[in-house]
């Protein structure tokens, strides 16, 4: 069965790879972007999620096209990384406002029509760092971890809905967003990984269509990890 999907920065990256999977499975996928040509393939939508209104627009456009949105990825992310002294209160709260803020008002959206449905898949994309910290990203670390509170909590509110709520920690992933390491931080990290290597994108993306899946139905307020092992324990 064709479902509506959502995936929040499907444009790049991680969200791309996501998007791929989907419509590989026949799905209808909707991406968001907030600049330059989106991919083909996909119905984009220019959304910057930090915008209420504009999250309001897309997912005006994405259900008159695709109807209600089925399945959530919220994958949308930003790092603007610095030491705790050097942070800036801008660096610190607009990490957040598209992290964490920015994913509760794309769920937001989301939920209200899946509530009327009674049924729903919701996954947020956060970050072994949310468990793990990370020196210098105390920013970004502390987006992710709020994504594992805010998820548990939606589990609980919309259980009863048929309507699950999962998260997925990626490890390093080789996408924009890790290609601002140099060589040396690199070794340095791989160097920790268990499986000794950065994760592909759609190693990740696996994962999140597991949960979105039928097989995965008794599944909700999970983390999983796919980290390559590096923050296991947690
Ligand atoms: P990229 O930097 O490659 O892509 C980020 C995506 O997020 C882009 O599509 C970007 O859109 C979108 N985005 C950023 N800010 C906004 C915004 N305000 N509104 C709408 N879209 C926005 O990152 P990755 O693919 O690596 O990361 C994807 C997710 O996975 C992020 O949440 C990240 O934190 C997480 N993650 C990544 C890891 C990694 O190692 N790469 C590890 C763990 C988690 P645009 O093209 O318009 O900028």
């Amino acid at each position: 069965m064709s479902r509506s999907v959502l995936v929040t920065g499907g444009n790049r990256g991680i969200g791309l790879a996501i998007a791929q999977a989907f419509a590989d499975a026949g799905d209808k996928v909707a991406i968001t972007y907030r600049s330059g040509e989106p991919p083909e393939g996909f119905l984009a939508v220019r959304c910057d999620i930090t915008d209420a209104e504009q999250v309001e627009q897309a997912y005006k456009e994405i259900e008159e096209k695709h109807g209600a949105v089925e399945v959530l990825i919220a994958n949308a992310g930003v790092t603007r990384d610095q030491l705790l002294l050097r942070m800036t209160d801008e660096d610190f709260t607009s990490v957040l406002d598209t992290n964490l803020t920015g994913t509760f008002r794309v769920v937001k959206a989301a939920a209200r029509k899946m509530l009327r449905a009674r049924k729903g898949r919701i996954v947020l994309i956060s970050s072994v760092v949310g468990l793990l910290g990370s020196a210098g990203q105390s920013n970004y670390a502390a987006s992710k971890a709020g994504l594992v509170g805010f998820a548990r909590s939606l589990a609980r509110e919309l259980g009863s809905r048929n309507i699950t709520v999962n998260v997925v920690a990626p490890g390093f992933v080789d996408t924009d967003m890790t290609r601002v390491l140099n060589d040396e931080q690199r070794e340095k990290i791989v160097g920790q990984i268990p499986l000794g290597r950065y994760a592909q994108t759609a190693e990740i993306a696996s994962s999140v269509r597991f949960l979105a899946s039928e097989e995965a139905a008794y599944i909700t307020g999970a983390v999983i990890p796919v980290d390559g092992g590096l923050g296991m324990g947690h």
